[in-house]
């Protein structure tokens, strides 16, 4: 049988492991921070109408600049932003992808500080970039002197930020962000992937876009947005990063029924978000009943919570999995992480925990 070290794959891919979250059919799946809340009939009704339409011409390419969905784009995000300074691809991996393949490269870094999201340093290696770990502080938060001096010594091409971070749930104040931006030579990314389950009085990167045109800000419709499946990611920014992305983009890597798909779910904004709330006092409440039962939980804006500290993390993930709730063993050592899902799968969640520690 041939193995993968039989072919002749380029050296630094020699070892790696893939991304790898287990998809399990289990009763209660809070592991990879998705909504719990399904699209409603009507928006189903409406998302079928949509792909009849976009079915009738697929014969023919999609529009290889999405112009009418980055134009829905800059509407939702708002802070005077137009289509020009959009970009969408499938998932904002795939945007992150774009912006490597763009500012990175052989020859060029990435930084970003971990604990943060997994497939920052897996997607740099993929566009042979060079990965330099940074760290966060014991609280997860970024030390804006640390992070500065990290990026004069190594002056990388690419800053990762991530706020709300994966997986600890930790917002970045704005100061830390700008203070980065002051002191990059290159390109700073702000993964707001979670930005819509912030706590009240946290504020987006996008108020930042104004003059600074080497910051990046990424947002998906995986998440608050309950579009996972849909797989749609993007970016605002100046629109000379806009321009880089047209380089580097697959021509009509945004399918037809992709396209409509995210266009239907935006019109249906207000029904999508609207879990948003129940889910952000979910978590509240699960950070207080993981506290009140005496285990070290994260502060998060996210709709997941960090917790621990276990000597054995992977036999209570198991004990979980055992009772049908599959959670995710990631983060510093000792840690899980859970995703905040339904009423009734955060109660079905806290038995499992309790029957696991008991
Ligand atoms: N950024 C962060 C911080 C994430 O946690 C995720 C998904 N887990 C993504 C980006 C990618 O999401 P998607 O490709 O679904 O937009």
């Amino acid at each position: 049988m041939t193995t993968l070290d039989d072919l002749p794959i380029r050296d630094d891919l020699r070892g790696k492991q893939p991304y790898g979250a287990p998809q399990l059919d289990v009763p209660v799946q809070l592991n990879t921070n998705e909504n719990p809340y399904p699209p409603s009939a009507a928006l189903i009704d409406d998302l079928a109408r949509a792909v009849r339409q976009g079915a009738a011409t697929l014969n023919r390419y999609p529009d290889r600049d999405a112009v009418e969905l980055r134009k829905d784009l800059a509407d939702y995000l708002g802070h005077g932003l137009t289509a020009r300074q959009l970009w969408a691809a499938n998932g904002s991996n795939e945007i992150i992808q774009q912006i490597l393949q763009a500012f990175g490269g052989p020859g060029r870094s990435a930084i970003g500080f971990e604990p943060s999201y997994s497939m920052h340093p897996i997607i740099t290696g993929g566009t042979n970039t060079r990965w330099i770990e940074g760290l966060r502080g014991e609280d997860f938060a970024i030390d804006p002197g640390a992070a500065v001096a990290a990026i004069e010594e190594h002056r990388p091409d690419v800053v990762f930020l991530t706020s709300p971070n994966n997986p600890t749930g930790t917002a970045l104040p704005l100061e830390v962000i700008e203070r980065i931006l002051a002191a990059a030579p290159g390109m700073v990314v702000v993964d707001e992937a979670y930005a819509e389950f912030a706590r009240t009085g946290t504020s987006s990167a996008l108020t930042l876009l104004p003059g600074n045109p080497r910051l990046i800000v990424t947002r998906t419709m995986s998440k608050a947005f309950a579009m996972a499946g849909t797989r749609l990611g993007y970016l605002a920014a100046d629109p000379a990063v806009v321009d880089a992305m047209l380089l580097v983009r697959l021509p009509y890597h945004l399918s037809t029924l992709t396209q409509a798909a995210a266009r239907v779910a935006l019109a249906h904004r207000e029904e999508l978000l609207g879990a948003v709330d129940a889910l952000r006092a979910e978590r509240d409440a699960t950070v207080d009943w993981l506290r009140g039962r005496g285990l070290v939980a994260a502060d998060s804006d996210a709709n997941f919570v960090l917790f621990g500290t276990f000597a054995d993390r992977r036999s209570v993930w198991e004990g979980l999995l055992d009772r049908g709730v599959l959670i995710r063993e990631t983060g510093p050592a000792g840690w899980l992480r859970v995703s905040i899902g339904t009423p009734e799968e955060m109660a079905a969640f806290r038995a499992a925990l309790e029957g696991v520690l008991a």
